[in-house]
């Protein structure tokens, strides 16, 4: 099971213990991936792998940005300290504006405060029900799905399209994941129930009481100037600038808006697993510099490396050579 997508002859990746800088090799500038998803929404690592990955690729600096959730941050904190990481506090906020779904990131912010973790709590709570309504929907497709079995199969996902896509897959009921979601799941499918959403202005103030930078994630290919005002307006701090499929004139304009509204440009891999090629943690980077900008806009300090929640850190699997690049 634990090395079950590693493929033959790949060299498993160790877990690094931050050998001394060779004095041969100038040390890599400052970079940090601020758009990583883990286990405890709908990625395949976990927040110790995922810690462990950013390491072994030499970043400074990695955001967990789970779905709707906050819970990774407590448990790859430890493991960040270890390897003398930052782990910058994350989230990415499934919201609404005008009528559209985008989604919102925080950066820096905490995982203690109240709003944000209950927000994200009644989100989760949505959430079952909209899994409860998509296991029914495929149920009158003739298709079936055990949500218990589907529940210990993965702990501590937020369960969503992905993971009923992996149950119809292993059990032989789809043909892989593409076809699970073109008859089934896709947006404009059977079986598909829209994912409850915040209002974006909301998902914003909660960032911002949180301590943190909110920013535009993936900004869509026909954003327009005036919808990316109205989030200015609403407190929007940041934007994705580079992602994958973005050409460089896109990115460029994405720049030029930044620089327009004092938008912090930032960038990350929105790492979720092994088989979306080309989205390996650290493909895509902030800057250093960018991300001290960050980090200077942030409003509260963050919690310290321990954390102060009190609660006992469940250890949790630990090997990413399972899902990454030889
Ligand atoms: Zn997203
Ligand atoms: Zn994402």
């Amino acid at each position: 099971m634990k090395n079950r997508n590693q493929r033959p002859g790949s060299p498993r990746l160790r877990t690094p213990k931050r050998p001394p800088a060779s004095p041969s090799r100038p040390p890599r500038p400052p970079a940090a991936d601020l758009h990583i998803h883990t286990t405890h929404s709908d990625g395949v690592c976990s927040p110790c792998e995922v810690v462990i990955a950013a390491a072994n690729i030499g970043l400074s600096a990695l955001a967990i940005t789970d779905h709707d959730t906050l819970s990774a941050l407590a448990v790859a904190r430890p493991e960040a300290v270890r390897l003398g990481l930052e782990l910058v506090g994350g989230i990415e906020l499934t919201a609404e504006f005008e009528g559209r779904e985008v989604h919102i990131l925080g950066h820096f912010v905490r995982d203690d405060e109240p709003a944000l973790v209950a927000a994200t709590t009644a989100l989760r709570r949505d959430r079952v029900e909209r899994l409860k309504g998509m296991v029914g929907r495929l149920a009158a497709l003739g298709l079936s799905v055990d949500l218990t079995a589907l529940g210990r199969a993965f702990p501590r996902a937020t369960l969503g399209r992905r993971h009923l896509a992996e149950w119809l897959v292993r059990s032989g009921q789809v043909s892989g994941h593409r076809e699970a979601f073109t008859r089934y799941l896709g947006d404009d499918g059977p079986a598909h129930v829209p994912k409850p959403r915040l209002a974006g202005a909301v998902a914003i103030a909660l960032i911002q009481a949180a301590g943190g930078v909110a920013g535009l994630a993936h900004p869509s290919y026909d954003l327009r100037e005036l919808t990316l005002r109205g989030l200015v307006d609403a407190g929007l701090g940041s934007i994705e600038v580079e992602g994958h499929g973005m050409d460089a004139r896109r990115g460029q304009r994405l720049r030029a808006w930044a620089d327009r509204y004092r938008l912090i440009p930032i960038a990350g891999s929105d790492f979720h697993a092994g088989d979306r090629p080309g989205r390996w943690i650290g493909s895509i980077t902030t800057p250093g510099a960018d991300l001290d900008r960050l980090r200077e806009r942030a409003t509260r300090p963050p919690l310290p490396p321990g954390g102060d929640s009190g609660e006992p850190i469940v250890p949790e699997d630990c090997d990413p050579g399972r899902y990454l690049p030889a």
